[in-house]
């Protein structure tokens, strides 16, 4: 499939780049010790990811310590209740962690093992990439830092406890706001100092070459199994997918499945309270181009021109930026990207575990939303949506704020 000039059939080959480039997007944007560090990460990578013996004690630990392949679920009720367009679920709610992050968490890791690094250094808001980070690295046993802001350490206290169990050692940050931007800056400090020894682990398609490109690459095992599974239980493609995008990993890996085949692909932000500056974090629908953490996309900006505040009801998605990949697809055209509000999400949560015994995590629960929309839309076929993850993380939030319905 060709659209744009871009070739989809070669297209996971070619972008991106050499230098980290989807179009004008992506690159890297760091200092020349942070350089360094990752040109040799980005070396690392492309030999090692090509070596056999790389890619099967991958697939072993896949299939033996996450579980996967995870399956698809068909959800008959919700589906029942929609007419005739049939909804299913890849379920990365039963990856082990609870989510799709242990996917290039446990790629990242094992690359650091490849390359001889004894410790593995991460930042965290919400605490589930340091969780997925601190279990990876209990896994292969290799040294951990997790850097999290105060604020965060105090709202986050169960993924902390998980973290320090893992055997973790979370580092408080407590300059600034004490919260996901302080943490970045200070995991990136202590990199730069510490890069012969240690490797970043980034917990999205974001930040510089080569991690918006390797977190895919680890994440397109979510988009390959689905498109596989779907197949040989249908006999078809699915006519659309949905994915919720933070800062756009678990998208990027279900999206790279099905970027060559004939299928409506849409990415769902979160539209928070509402369209106004602060309230929401859908930065591909009202961002414009800006550079921040080291690589170049679509940002929500204040009137400095520095990252914006941003909210989301759902802790992992409130990001104000997304990958380089995802700004590409967007201008390409071949991902629609749009929103869906707290509200809805939260409907969509409590129908999900009602009518399908499926309790999703929040971030996921946007795709939910937007799926049972796209279904009343469409009236026929079939829509396959990316559940990320799992709500036993957010059981707290919800009952304290939502009550039980
Ligand atoms: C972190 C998280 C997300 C958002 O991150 P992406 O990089 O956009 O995938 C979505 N769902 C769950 C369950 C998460 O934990």
């Amino acid at each position: 499939m060709k659209l744009n000039g871009v070739d989809f059939d070669t297209y996971l080959k070619n972008y991106p780049d050499e230098k980290g480039y989807f179009g004008k997007y992506g690159g890297s944007y760091v200092s020349d010790d942070l350089q360094k560090a990752m040109d040799e990460i980005t070396e690392a990578y492309f030999t090692i990811c090509k070596s056999s013996k790389f890619i099967s004690e991958l697939r072993r630990i896949r299939r033996e310590f996450q579980g996967r392949p995870t399956p698809i679920s068909y959800l008959e009720r919700l589906s029942g209740k929609l007419g005739n367009v049939q909804l299913y679920v890849k379920r990365e709610d039963l990856n082990h962690t609870g989510a799709h992050k242990l996917n290039h968490c446990m790629g990242e890791a094992l690359l650091a093992k490849y390359m001889g690094k004894k410790k593995l250094i991460a930042e965290t808001g919400a605490g589930q990439h340091g969780v997925a980070i601190a279990t990876a690295a209990a896994y292969f046993g290799l040294e951990c830092d997790v850097y999290m802001g105060s604020v965060d350490i105090k709202k986050q206290a169960p993924n902390v406890a998980r973290m320090k169990i893992l055997g973790a050692n979370v580092v408080e940050v407590t300059h600034g706001l004490a919260t996901l931007k302080e943490a970045v800056d200070a995991a990136f400090d202590a990199y730069a100092n510490d890069y012969k020894n240690s490797i970043y682990c980034i917990g999205s398609v974001v930040g510089p070459h080569p991690f918006p490109m390797m977190v895919r690459d680890f994440q397109s095992v979510v988009g390959i199994e689905a498109r596989e599974q779907f197949m040989s239980m249908t006999g078809e493609l699915p006519d659309a997918i949905v994915a919720c995008v933070g800062g756009g990993s678990n998208s990027a890996g279900f999206f790279a499945g099905f970027l060559n085949d004939p299928v409506d692909i849409y990415g769902v932000e979160p539209l928070g309270r509402g369209t106004a500056m602060g309230d929401h974090a859908a930065s591909l629908q009202y961002g414009t181009e800006g550079i921040m953490h080291g690589f170049n996309s679509i940002m929500l900006k204040d009137e400095n021109g520095d990252p914006a505040p941003v909210y989301s009801v759902a802790s992992g998605l409130d990001y104000p930026s997304s990958g380089p990949e995802h700004a590409f697809l967007h201008d390409l055209g071949r991902v629609k990207y749009d929103v869906v509000n707290d509200d809805d999400t939260i409907d969509a949560f409590f129908t999900l575990s009602r009518l399908e015994g499926i309790i999703p995590a929040i971030e996921s629960s946007h795709a939910v939303a937007y799926g049972i929309k796209l279904a009343k839309e469409m009236g026929k076929g079939s829509v396959l949506i990316n559940l990320s993850g799992r709500g036993d993380k957010d059981m707290d939030y919800i009952i304290e704020r939502y009550g039980i319905r």
